[in-house]
């Protein structure tokens, strides 16, 4: 591994993480042992053997001599503020969950306040699950950002589109406008990143997707649109277009490199086919798919044709945890299963989605999902002395098999210590609780008394 400084000047350091093992992701397929992360100004400085760094001038250094230190995940698609919707409906497919669910729930109580505290409860749960960065669907992005901001954590926030009324806005112009105006305002926030968040070919119209990409191409930003998730999906724009929701969406020019098409549970040949073409990225979301019984996505085949793909938790409300060490397990578990292969997506491809895959689809990829020198100091740690983690052939293996939340002891978002040994640092785990159960006392009484 590189030592990337050099020079007298280079040899002090913030931040020195000593770790059992490093696992940076890139050079691929590679565990360090014995390796120090030093951090300097929010960037990682250089990785080196931890023997060669005793000398240096470093003002804090972590010794983690039992764990694994690895890239913070990137949870590639979520509606964080759902968080207080979790287990609110269960075991419903998609359409019913949401129309006799999801939906009247939201058009009571989705407000500034609701979004803020439901994203800070997210902020918490995706922190102790070694998750440093989210792209979010929501309404009330300005509220997020408080929250994520408050977390120092690091996010791409969904300006969302959507054309019926709810308490955020009024039309599809509406949502946008608000979505800008609040990228305007955040735009030197180095911790956020705005992407388009139109919800779905069947809530959204071809003159909204125009404007999106007009606006996308403008603005530089990526597109965050749910797609292809069931069956109904597709048959419905058979029906009411003449063509599949991918097509649809290519002929309007929102297929593109800045595209994320999230779930792409049901896609044929060509719809494979167009997504590689065009460069588009795929945020698999497999608990979610399971527990609407949406179907299975074909990871495998979507590798082997060269699109890139991350994961997601999708809303804690169709999880019903945002924990993707759980996800990172199931997409390799089902690709092998879809695929027919014990051989499809093995430990560190499954490790590299929840990581680089997340990051190069956000456009972060210079910047987050591997460590390296230049990159952002976003580092987790787990502790791999558990006994359930015993004992330990391969690290790879127990980070994509064998480990859990549970064992994430420490995270970092540009060398701040934001999890430390389980104790969050910038939020308050008790008022999130008692902020949670109010929001559920009231939510329950006016859910039941219709
Ligand atoms: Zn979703």
């Amino acid at each position: 591994m590189p030592c990337a400084d050099e020079g007298a000047a280079a040899r002090s350091f913030d931040l020195a993480i000593d770790a059992g093992f490093v696992l940076p992701v890139r050079p691929a397929h590679t565990v360090l042992t014995g390796h120090t992360v030093l951090v300097r100004d929010g960037l990682i400085a250089a990785i080196a053997p931890t023997d060669d760094t005793l000398d240096l001038e470093v003002r804090e250094r972590v010794r983690l001599p039992g764990h694994l230190v690895m890239p913070g995940l990137v949870n590639l698609h979520t509606h964080a503020a759902m968080a207080l919707m979790r287990g609110l409906s269960d075991d419903l497919p998609l359409m019913r969950w949401l129309q006799e669910h999801i939906w009247p729930a939201e058009s009571k109580f989705v407000s500034d306040a609701f979004v803020e505290a439901g994203t800070r409860l997210a902020c918490a749960e995706m922190l102790r699950a070694g998750t440093t960065c989210f792209n979010d669907m929501y309404f009330f992005p300005e509220s997020a950002a408080r929250a994520v901001l408050q977390a120092g954590m690091r996010a791409s926030l969904g300006m969302i589109a959507i054309e019926f009324p709810t308490a955020y806005a009024t039309d599809a112009q509406d949502y946008l406008a608000r979505g800008i105006a609040t990228r305007d305002a955040l735009r030197g926030e180095p911790l956020l990143s705005f992407c388009f968040a139109p919800h779905a070919p069947y809530t959204v119209s071809d003159d909204t997707f125009r404007r999106i990409r007009t606006y996308a191409q403008q603005l530089d930003t990526p597109i965050h649109v749910h797609l292809h998730e069931t069956l109904q999906e597709i048959a419905d724009s058979e029906a009411a277009f003449g063509m599949r929701p991918i097509e649809r969406l290519d002929r309007l020019g929102l297929i593109g490199a800045e595209t994320i098409a999230v779930h792409a549970v049901h896609l044929d040949d060509r719809d494979i086919e167009t997504l590689a073409r065009r460069g588009a990225h795929v945020a698999h979301c497999p608990s979610s798919n399971l527990k609407l019984a949406s179907g299975f996505a074909p990871v495998a085949r979507l590798l082997a044709a060269g699109v890139n793909v991350g994961l997601g938790t999708d809303g804690a409300a169709s999880n019903n945890r945002l924990d993707l060490f759980t996800e990172l397990r199931l997409a390799s578990l089902l690709a092998k299963a879809v695929a027919g292969s014990a051989e499809a997506l093995p430990a560190f491809d499954a490790i590299e989605m929840a990581t680089l895959g997340g990051a190069r689809a956000l456009g972060l990829d210079s910047r987050i999902g591997s460590l390296e020198p230049g990159k952002a100091a976003d580092i987790i740690a787990l502790d791999f002395t558990a006994l359930e983690l015993q004992p330990c052939y391969e690290p790879m293996s127990h980070v994509a098999y064998v480990a859990g939340r549970e064992q994430v002891t420490d995270a970092w978002v540009a060398g701040r210590h934001l999890l430390q040994d389980r104790h969050l640092a910038t939020l308050d785990a008790e008022a999130l609780a008692a902020d949670a159960s109010a929001w559920k006392a009231l939510i329950a009484a006016r859910s039941s008394g219709g």
